[in-house]
């Protein structure tokens, strides 16, 4: 009776065993009817999100000295170099700075400046050797990032989220299709007729 008992166990297992793995299996089946997702870097890049928050772009010549963005920055990042103009009466600004190492993009900074000074670009490879290169002077932040739809060299891809409906790849949808959803201008549009 013992011995029946213990191959009936067995048995059970084996069944449940053998369900596991065709379920494991009609996954990996399901898979190879599929075009691979993945990105070919460098050669392939997705667009960024509208609201991506990407390397922090600076216009010296909007600033105003006021280190709003020091304050409301969660570590105190930026670093504004500023003298003040006794003839002029005014703050004059020297040098401004930010360190990407550091910085956790939070977007805190481009949000209360007050003379929109700064905004966030789609730029995000910023890989280096050494993490110190990242402490970017004003003219490295005023330089304006390449467009990955404008690269001559890159392929650009649809990102998942921007998919038109029932499409699962963007290797497939060219990059100046129509994305899933309202884009912004369309959105604020509809509003403003609400209103
Ligand atoms: S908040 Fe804007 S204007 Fe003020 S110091 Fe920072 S970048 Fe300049
Ligand atoms: S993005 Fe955030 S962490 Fe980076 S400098 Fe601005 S406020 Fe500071």
């Amino acid at each position: 009776m013992k011995f029946l008992n213990k191959v009936g166990d067995y048995t059970k297992d084996a069944i449940q065993a053998a369900k596991y793995i065709g379920q494991g299996m009609s996954v990996t089946f399901d898979h190879m009817r599929r075009r691979p997702i993945t990105v070919q870097y460098p050669y392939e890049k997705l667009i960024p999100s509208e609201r991506f928050r990407g390397r922090i772009h600076f216009e010296f010549d909007k600033c105003i000295s006021c280190e709003v963005c020091v304050r409301v920055c969660p570590i105190n990042l930026p670093v504004v170099d500023w003298t003040f103009n006794t003839e002029m009466k005014k703050k004059e600004l020297k040098s401004y700075s930010i360190d990407f190492g550091v910085c956790i993009f939070c977007g805190n900074c481009v949000e209360y400046c007050p003379t929109n000074a700064l905004s966030m670009t789609e730029e995000y490879d910023l890989s280096t050797f050494d993490r110190h290169e990242l402490n970017f002077d004003n003219v490295a932040l005023g330089r304006m990032p390449t467009k990955v739809t404008d690269d001559p060299f890159v392929t650009p891809i649809r990102e998942l989220a921007y998919l038109p409906k029932g499409v699962i790849e963007g290797h497939e949808v060219p990059h100046t299709a129509r994305r899933a959803g309202q884009r912004p201008e369309e959105i604020a549009e509809a509003a403003a007729k609400a209103e």
